[in-house]
């Protein structure tokens, strides 16, 4: 396995560049000891030295990105009535939240209680809808997104690196799917309503480069929606090197929301946007990395108790997120109407 390092930032180009600390593999425990730095002029951090692109499909192995989703619905059967009219209930608020504040449909009567779902749907990359509109998932997995989309009355694409999630997705639930990396692909300029790419610019190694191939393939007016893991949230704060968040050595960058703006503003973008995703995971896997790298109380008290997690860590999960202070953001942007010259 080989290392190169970064002799200038990759957004900026400056030479000032200071590592922040060391950290492992967590996820899957593979050897070796990995670097994040930050560039101190515009404060982009990211993993430098970085292990070589050639080398980084050894650490996505054994990485579980694929469910099957068959054990989801097994599990959904075995719960409770009371569970079950609570998932109804909340199925009902979300399409009426979809109706009454993403244009799939006419304002109706639940319009002030399905506001209560309009933020989180807007964290969740829900696209506002547009008649006979084309959409693009990068990075769709097995395509259980795709799918919920398609039955909104979208015209789905998807692409995906991994060839099990990518097969799963054409064969088990009849999607447009490719199985290729995002630079490989060769979509038409203007093509796409919307483009949608949850939690994969993060692990690319020109991730600007992306986002100016993403911009191109996006119509005029469109609406492009990307999450993120966001370093200055709480979680990267308190749990530093063993963040869940963090997956050293296959994430490369973490942005900050100046960059992203100043960035996307650049490609044409508008109305941008960043909403915090309420994420319990966040806390209670970082406190299991804590806890088995210090063995300290308080950390398995967080990681491995179900009543915290459902009394304290949820709630509070939610309080972060609607301050803006979570590890997980949410972006969503309109491409201006009138295409200007790209330039980055
Ligand atoms: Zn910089």
């Amino acid at each position: 396995m080989e290392f190169e390092t970064l002799t200038k930032c990759p957004f900026c180009s400056a030479k000032e560049i200071v590592l922040l600390f060391k950290a492992k593999d967590l996820l899957t425990q593979k050897p070796g000891e990995f670097f994040l730095s930050q560039c101190q002029k515009c404060t982009l951090v990211f993993q430098n030295p970085r292990v070589k692109e050639k080398d980084i499909g050894f650490y996505y192995e054994n990485i579980n990105y694929f469910q099957e989703p068959k054990q989801a619905f097994l599990k959904k059967e075995k719960q409770s009535f009371r569970k079950n009219t609570l998932s109804i209930f909340k199925d009902f608020l979300k399409k009426q939240a979809l109706i009454n504040h993403f244009a799939y449909g006419g304002k109706n009567a639940f319009w002030l209680i399905s506001l209560s779902f309009k933020k989180a749907l807007l964290a969740k990359s829900y696209p506002c809808f547009v008649k006979n509109g084309k959409l693009l998932e990068i990075g769709c997995s097995n395509g259980a997104f795709l799918e919920e989309l398609k039955n909104l009355g979208w015209q789905v694409k998807g692409v995906e690196m991994s060839r099990e999630s990518s097969q799963y997705a054409k064969e088990k639930r009849g999607l447009d799917v490719q199985n290729k990396r995002i630079e490989e692909c060769d979509f038409r300029e203007n093509e796409f309503d919307v483009i949608v790419m949850n939690m994969v610019l993060e692990h690319l190694y020109s991730p600007f480069d992306a986002l100016q191939k993403i911009a191109q393939w996006l119509k005029p007016k469109g609406q492009l929606i990307f999450s993120l893991p966001y370093f200055k949230g709480f979680e990267f704060q308190f749990f530093k090197e063993f963040t869940y968040g963090l997956q050293l050595p296959t994430h490369q960058t973490f942005f900050s929301q100046p960059i992203l703006k100043i960035c996307l503003q650049k490609l044409g973008f508008n109305k941008i946007k960043f909403y915090h995703q309420a994420f319990d995971r966040d806390i209670v896997v970082s406190s299991q990395n804590k806890y088995q790298a210090t063995s300290f109380w308080f950390y398995r008290f967080l990681g491995y108790n179900r009543i915290v997690r459902l009394f304290f860590i949820k709630p509070l999960v939610f309080l972060l997120a609607l301050i803006g202070k979570t590890s997980r953001l949410t972006l969503r942007a309109k491409k201006r109407a009138t295409s200007q010259k790209i330039c980055v």
